[in-house]
């Protein structure tokens, strides 16, 4: 390993990552985290620069001061990143002010240490272990679940606290300088292993970013925003694998329809807002009422669907009881006042006759109906001797 084609390397790979940062920024409409990241790269190279430099230059207050400096403030901008991509959910409410006034806490302690270069190099290190030791803790919070981009920061922060506490001890045993002495290898492999975990680090920033707002798209396409139920689209994709596997197993399968009862009158009476709040009480109360397997949509305005994988028509028409019982004796409450909801529902279970859920739900929608005009607050169920025909799976 030669470090000067190294230290070159990682200067220019550095400089690009942050001019792309900033370029991601641009586009991104100005999310700043992305600011923190360009100007961490574009720190850290020149940083780097400076403390490359000693070897060629003797001015100690730049080539370690104000190196040492920058090599610090590298981390502290990564990680101002990573909490500001957390958002609202942040584990500490770091302002800028904040931000700023712990690093010229840290500038004075490594200031205090300044005289010292074997104690400076040392406090430095420490205080950037302590950085990336708050990253890895931060990064925990990120709002990208279970996924490689995620672990691996973690992973990498993890090791770089290490890499950082060993640099802090090598620089404080008999303070080895590069090259020199039988543990100038190790010393070498060390400040190699910061160099390519801070290069790795910021190459993954982007890729988190791009995971998270993945995941956001493919939860707002799936979801419905006011209830945070399953929305129409998913409702079929679900329900329509779960019918798919009834019919191959030959398992029962049953679907409800579930329709809000005189629901524009709680609107025109109460106002939108609080009859947006009677479907978020309603979808909260029916989600309660069912199994982890069973799906439960909005399929929209007061409709809700549910899909009950391995029911029957008895166990799904008791199921359906319980959902309208739940629902009118829970209230919502406003200003001391009790505005109940009732449903009707409508169901039936799988037949041979069934092609898929939707032609279920076409079904399932006459008897709510039904329901209705026989005075709401009802359950009607096709029970399988009333539909076309007895459940069945697929021919053996
Ligand atoms: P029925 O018992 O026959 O079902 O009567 P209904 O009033 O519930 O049915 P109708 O279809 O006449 O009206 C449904 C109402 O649901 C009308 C609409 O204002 C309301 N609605 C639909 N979507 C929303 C929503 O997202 N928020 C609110 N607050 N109301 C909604
Ligand atoms: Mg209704
Ligand atoms: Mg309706």
């Amino acid at each position: 390993m030669h470090l000067p084609t190294l230290i070159v390397i990682t200067l220019i790979l550095n400089a690009l990552l942050g001019l792309l940062m900033v370029v991601i920024y641009d586009l991104s409409k100005r999310k700043p985290c992305f600011l923190y990241w360009a100007l961490s790269c574009l720190v850290f190279s020149l940083g780097i620069a400076l403390a490359s430099a000693r070897v060629s230059i003797n001015l100690p207050v730049v080539t370690y001061g104000l190196a040492n400096l920058m090599l610090l403030a590298a981390p502290i901008l990564a990680i101002l990143g990573i909490r500001d991509f957390i958002g609202a959910d942040a584990p500490l409410q770091m302002t800028r002010t904040r931000s700023l006034v712990l690093f010229l806490l840290a500038s004075l302690l490594l200031g205090a240490s300044y005289p010292d270069k074997a104690v400076f190099s040392a406090m430095t290190s420490l205080l950037m272990a302590g950085c990336f030791a708050i990253g890895a803790l931060w990064i925990r919070q990120l709002p990208v679940r279970n996924t490689t981009p995620r672990l691996l920061l973690l992973t990498l922060y993890v090791a770089h606290t290490v890499v950082m506490l060993m640099l802090a001890g090598l620089s404080l045993s008999a303070a080895p300088e590069a090259g020199s002495g039988n543990r100038g290898w190790v010393y070498e492999l060390v400040l190699a292993s910061h160099i390519l975990l801070t290069t790795g680090t910021a190459m993954l920033f982007p890729l988190l970013v791009y995971v998270a707002t993945e995941q956001r798209l493919k939860r707002l396409a799936n979801q419905d925003e006011l209830t945070e139920l399953f929305n129409r689209r998913a409702f079929f994709n679900l329900s329509d694998g779960l019918f798919n596997d009834s019919v191959r197993v030959g398992t029962d399968f049953s679907v409800l329809m579930v329709d809000l009862d005189y629901f524009k009158k709680v609107n025109d009476q109460w106002g939108h807002a609080v009859g947006d709040q009677c479907l978020q009480l309603a979808a909260r109360t029916l989600q309660t009422q069912l199994r982890e397997q069973d799906i439960l949509a909005r399929l929209g305005g007061e409709e809700f669907a549910v899909t009950l994988p391995g029911i029957d028509a008895q166990e799904a028409e008791d199921i359906a009881q319980r959902l309208c019982r739940c629902l009118a004796h829970k209230p919502l409450m406003v200003n001391g006042q009790a505005i109940q909801i009732t449903a009707s529902v409508g169901g039936i279970q799988r037949h041979n006759g069934h092609t898929n859920v939707q032609g279920m739900l076409v079904q399932a929608d006459h008897a709510l109906y039904s329901a209705k005009s026989k005075g709401r607050n009802k359950v009607i169920f096709h029970h399988p001797v009333q539909a076309s025909g007895p459940t069945q799976g697929a021919p053996a």
